[in-house]
């Protein structure tokens, strides 16, 4: 009976063990396979989290570099857009500048007293604005009574030598002194108040004088005393005399190109047409707002005489 069995298992025993040999391989097989199918199933998922991580990088690089472009555009725009404010300032700066002058204008009157005075007088006072009187000396008592008028009424009273003749006062320092002690004195005696600052006959840059102008201005500066050119001229200095149209666009048309204009007027008894322009002068510069002032500690002296004059 065991031999029987014996070999009934030695009959057998191959095929069983190739079957389940088989059976095994069988299973293996489609265990394999279907690891395999998971495998590729996990590549293509790990292949489409790297296509997508791609895109996403990409993505990200794209959006990342459209915000730098954003942010240059916004760069170039705000620079755009501050060089516009720049420019504009600029631009308003320059108007304000050119449209602010002058920022004071100061009426100066040479040679008086004169039968003008009252007049000219009237007119500054009847716009109320401040004059500057260049005065020089006069024996005329009713002349004189002129000097005290320009200083009660609050105007500025100037010394522009005593003479007014070139060929004695700028002959020498001594004669110049001298000459302008006498005015001093004079405008000191006359009205109880120091005449305020000096105007050379002439100009500090006169090509009369064969002295240095600057021994004068020396003599000046010694006494403290400022003198004053000036940068507008009315032009009525001249022979035959000027019509007021001409003296008022003479006046008027070169004021704004000084921050402070100091306008040249005569005030002889020859000079009835700047009498008579005065009025339109006046009320020109304040039409446009621009104050008209008296000399004062503040006031910027413009000086014609250079050292190298
Ligand atoms: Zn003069």
């Amino acid at each position: 009976m065991r031999v029987r069995r014996l070999k009934q298992m030695l009959l057998f025993g191959p095929y069983v063990v190739f079957l389940v040999t088989v059976i095994m391989c069988v299973l293996l097989f489609v265990l394999i396979s279907k690891e395999d199918r998971r495998i590729d199933a996990l590549e293509e998922e790990i292949g489409h989290i790297a296509t997508n991580q791609n895109s996403l990088i990409e993505e990200v690089s794209s959006v990342s570099s459209s915000v730098d472009e954003l942010g240059s555009a916004v760069g170039a725009i705000s620079k755009e857009l501050s060089l516009i404010d720049i420019g504009a300032y600029e631009e308003k700066t320059d108007a304000n500048e050119r449209k602010a002058w002058p920022k004071k204008v100061y009426l100066t009157f040479d040679d008086g007293p004169s039968s003008n005075t009252a007049k000219i007088l009237d007119i500054l006072d009847k716009y109320g604005v401040k004059g500057n009187f260049f005065c020089v000396g006069t024996e005329n008592e009713d002349l004189r009574k002129m000097y005290n008028r320009i200083v009660d009424e609050g105007h500025v009273l100037c010394m522009h030598s005593y003479s007014h003749k070139y060929n004695e006062i700028y002959s020498s320092v001594d004669a110049f002194t001298e000459d302008l002690d006498k005015i001093y004195s004079l405008l000191y005696e006359v009205t109880g108040k120091k005449p305020v600052g000096y105007r050379f006959p002439g100009g500090s840059s006169n090509s009369v004088s064969k002295i240095p102008m600057e021994e004068f201005i020396k003599v000046l500066d010694e006494r403290g005393i400022t003198y004053y050119d000036w940068n507008v001229v009315a032009g009525d200095a001249t022979n035959p005399m000027l019509p007021a149209e001409k003296i008022i666009e003479n006046s008027l048309c070169d004021l704004n190109e000084y921050e402070e204009a100091m306008i040249l007027f005569h005030d002889l008894y020859n000079k009835t047409s700047t009498v008579e322009a005065l009025p339109e002068i006046i009320e020109a510069i304040q039409a446009n707002g621009i104050p008209i002032v008296p000399i004062d500690d503040k006031t910027m002296p413009i000086k014609h005489y250079t050292s190298t004059n």
